[in-house]
């Protein structure tokens, strides 16, 4: 046996100080470590409890697929897939490379949407997945039964990898570079040392050095808790079997390509010369639910075949040959889960230098992706890619562990169903919900979930069904929303907006504090609001906020409610001067917009203060009592229409509504929901952070440059200025689709006439006011101008739209400043 560091019997000692700890060598870890290494952090070092590859890793069927529901998780899958070959070459340690290719099989029409919008997005992105007749199928796998598949897609690159060849090849060119990697070497502690380092205790000596990296797969809760860290994650079995040779796949004589029949639940793919099942039974099981046990091993749990009957079946169905086939052997093995089945990513805002990648379903799909961005987040400050939807800041410490397990159960038993946009799965609900939950319960809403919060997606009208219906097109809210649009517009709505998040910056060197954090210049006049973006460290937008100066030294912050967290990043990057101070108000402050042409009328109702235009302009804000309850109120609306936010505490959050609701009964107002404010927002064309702006955008490519004061410092700004006079790669613009029955929502690549890639489309609703499919997209400036006609991929299929100049509703902003 070799010895602790890999070298034949030599115990080489542990370095005292590393660039960087990676806690973990399966999969994962060693793909940081290598890419860490590639980026010129070669003194970095892996730490492994036992052999590489101890976790889950050794025992996976190691199916590798390139397209994702999510854009960016395809590029990072496509750039996995590509690097094993790389990697093969780079360190002669064979990665058991099979890529016959993936067939992707439609039972229903949603499952043949979700594919043509996947095919769609490869031809923007240049990836092999395309369609192919059942004529073609037959001749790809001869095997299958194709009866009821609608669509077919096939990706030649599809197929399977050999773990250990991969996770080996990783360490071979991380070793190559000169980075080390100590194998039964269990680490005991992470300690934060008061200089920001960190110091990572072994039995064989400790380390000293600024990052930690969890890559400790199963045991990613026990090594989190080291750091004082409860990460939301469990584990669960998962099983697969492999059966003896099928005679017609000796016969084949060649690798047949894997089958992906999600309608099933059920993988399937060849392995040896037998066939490799694998189902996410509705059965699950959890395992160590609260702790993966320190000396679990290379073992697994017993078959439990009853379990896998139902996926098994479907596979019977559809490979014949299935059926008259021995099994040769199960494997059931524990595999870790975050509540949305994706990573749990990037570094911990509490905790300076200490990075997570835990909870990785599709390790082989996405380890090198992942590593890539690691190490581009470690060694240069941001990923190159946006993560929000991997990155841990997604949840807070509103997720306990009855929610991480509702929503487990329900993300492994339907692995496969489908992520429609709009989707909103009750596991796990409600977490956390505000006073005025009931009314708006009562009054018909159906709820979304923010950041933990319950909040009221749009209200179904007395005697129409509350559940929501899903797929890519027009469902059943479509009608509902449009009424809400409808009244906001011709006279006024009431949107709760507690779930934006919100901060209070206080003392003498408040102003001064934001103007070093934010690009624009805050207001110098109490009672006055400015938009401003943030600037991530490659000169992209981090954030969009409304700064308002309640006080001479005293703001309000307004920004992204679900990236409270994420956000935290930035405001800690910055010391506060003595006697300023900062906090989150979030939870115990509520708001509404009140928005509509007549919603001066509604609130003058229930306040003595002077809404007028000259007494209250846009952009305007104060400190009012309105119906009773003490209220900040800002001219501001993100509706487009004239409209005030007003915020108060939690608990007057009923008397207000309350108030709001009846003031408003006879002017035809009432309530509103998330729903139509972000069909409302796209017909004025605003941006919303996490869709249109995200640190992958330049600020001179969305409009928000005008917001950048070069002229003072703020957070980043040497990142805006190596990036300053590049022109727009991209161009945020208005689209006006010619779509019928379905609408784009984000993501749907945009060609021109000829096919040639333009773009893609950022935010998409239909406008119902103004009466368009309309769409927010990035496109390139010198492809795509005004009037020009470009085809945006709706539901997979190239549907003509137009290029606008400005935004359909109100584009010179008269009824902003009624
Ligand atoms: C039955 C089954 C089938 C699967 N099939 C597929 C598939 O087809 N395709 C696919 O992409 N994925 C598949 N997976 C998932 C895949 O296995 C995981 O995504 C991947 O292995 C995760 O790798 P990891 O490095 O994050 O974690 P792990 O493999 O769990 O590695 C973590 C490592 O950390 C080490 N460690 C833990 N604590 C410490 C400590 N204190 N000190 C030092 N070291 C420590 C462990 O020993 C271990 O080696 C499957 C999983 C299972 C269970």
């Amino acid at each position: 046996m070799s010895g602790a560091n890999g070298t034949n019997g030599v115990s080489k000692p542990l370095p005292t100080h590393a660039d960087a700890v990676v806690i973990g060598g399966g999969l994962v870890g060693c793909s940081i470590l290598y890419h860490l290494a590639q980026k010129g952090w070669t003194g970095s070092v892996l730490l492994e409890r036992s052999e590489l590859t101890s976790g889950s890793t050794w025992h996976a069927a190691a199916n590798i697929h390139g397209l994702h529901d999510i854009t960016n998780i395809s590029r990072i899958q496509h750039y996995t897939m590509n690097l094993y070959r790389t990697l093969e070459a780079e360190t002669g340690q064979g990665c058991g490379i099979f890529q016959p290719g993936s067939l992707y099989l439609a039972q229903t029409e949603a499952r043949e949407h979700q594919l043509r919008i996947q095919a769609a997005k490869a031809r923007r992105y240049s990836m092999k997945f395309h369609e192919v007749s059942r004529d073609e199928a037959e001749r790809l796998h001869p095997l299958v039964n194709f009866d009821g598949i609608r669509c077919i897609m096939y990706e030649p690159d599809g197929g399977n990898v050999d773990p250990s060849g991969v996770t080996h090849a990783y360490a071979a060119g991380a070793r190559a570079m000169g980075a080390e990697i100590h194998r039964f070497t269990p680490v005991t502690g992470t300690e934060a040392q008061p200089d920001g380092s960190w110091l990572v205790r072994t039995e064989r000596g400790d380390i000293r050095t600024p990052w930690v990296i969890n890559a400790a797969g199963l045991w990613a809760r026990e090594v989190g808790r080291m750091a004082g860290l409860e990460l939301p994650l469990i584990p669960t079995e998962h099983q697969y079997l492999v059966t003896e040779t099928i005679p017609e796949i000796a016969a084949a004589g060649r690798r047949l390509p894997s089958v992906a029949d999600r309608d099933g639940e059920y993988y399937l793919r060849q392995e040896g010369l037998g066939i490799l099942v694998g189902a996410y039974e509705c059965e699950m099981k959890f395992w160590a639910e609260d702790a993966t046990p320190a000396d679990f091993g290379h073992e697994l749990f017993p078959d439990d075949l009853e379990r896998l009957e139902a996926g098994l079946g479907g596979a019977m169905i559809r490979l014949p040959a299935l059926q008259r086939a021995g099994i040769k052997r199960v494997i059931n093995g524990p595999m870790i889960w975050s509540p949305d089945a994706s990573a749990l990513f990037g570094p911990v805002p509490e905790l300076s230098g200490y990075f997570c990648c835990n909870g990785i379903i599709p390790g082989f799909s996405q380890s090198g992706g992942l590593g890539k961005l690691a190490a581009e987040w470690i060694v240069e400050g941001e990923p190159t890619l946006d993560m929000f939807g991997w990155d841990l800041a997604r949840y807070g410490h509103w997720v306990g562990k009855s929610f991480v397990r509702s929503r487990v159960r329900d993300v492994y038993t339907h692995r496969f169903k489908i992520h429609f946009p709009t989707e909103e799965r009750s596991a796990g609900r409600p977490v956390r919900t505000r006073p005025a939950y009931a009314m708006q319960a009562e009054m018909g809403a159906v709820f979304g979930l923010n950041f933990g919060w319950e909040h009221p997606l749009w209200f179904a009208a007395h005697g129409e069904p509350r559940e929501e219906t899903y797929g890519f097109t027009r469902q059943n809210w479509f009608a509902p929303v449009g009424r809400e649009v409808q009244m906001l517009r011709e006279r006024a709505g009431i949107i709760d907006i507690s779930n934006f998040a919100k901060y209070r910056v206080a003392g003498p060197g408040a102003e001064e504090w934001l103007n070093a954090l934010f690009a624009n210049r805050m207001p110098r006049a109490v009672g006055r609001s400015c938009l401003t973006p943030l600037i991530g460290q490659r000169g992209g937008i981090a954030g969009d906020f409304t700064v308002t100066r309640l006080a001479q030294d005293e703001f309000m912050v307004i920004g992204s409610g679900m990236a409270e967290r994420f956000h935290a990043r930035f405001f800690q990057a910055l010391p506060l001067p003595a006697g300023t101070t900062f906090e989150s108000t979030t939870e115990r402050m509520c708001g509404f917009n009140v928005a509509g042409p007549r919603s001066r009328d509604l609130l003058q109702r229930l306040t003595n203060a002077n809404l007028s235009n000259e007494a209250f302009p846009f952009m305007a804000s104060a400190r009012i009592t309105v119906a009773g309850v003490d209220c900040t109120a800002l001219r501001v609306s993100f509706t487009g229409d004239l409209g005030w936010e007003v915020h108060c505490a939690e608990a007057d959050q009923v008397a207000l509504y309350a108030a709001l609701l009846e003031a408003g009964r006879d002017l035809g107002a009432g309530p509103v929901g998330s729903r139509a404010l972000m069909s409302l927002r796209v017909e004025k064309g605003y941006g919303s952070w996490g869709r249109d702006y995200s640190p992958e955008y330049w600020p001179q490519e969305c409009g928000l440059d005008r917001l950048v004061k070069s002229n003072k410092d703020f957070l980043n700004k040497a990142a805006w200025e190596r990036i300053a006079a590049n022109p727009p790669r991209e161009r945020m613009t208005m689209l006006e689709i010619d779509a019928t029955d379905a609408d784009a929502w984000g993501g749907e690549p945009v060609f021109l006439p000829d096919g040639t890639p333009a773009g893609q489309v950022s935010s998409g609703a239909y406008g119902f006011h103004v009466g368009k499919s309309l769409a927010i997209a990035y496109l390139k400036p010198e492809l795509a101008r005004a009037g020009d006609t470009v085809h945006v991929a709706i539901l997979g299929r190239d549907t003509p739209a137009r290029v606008l100049d400005h935004p359909p509703f109100d584009p010179d902003g008269h009824r902003l400043r009624m």
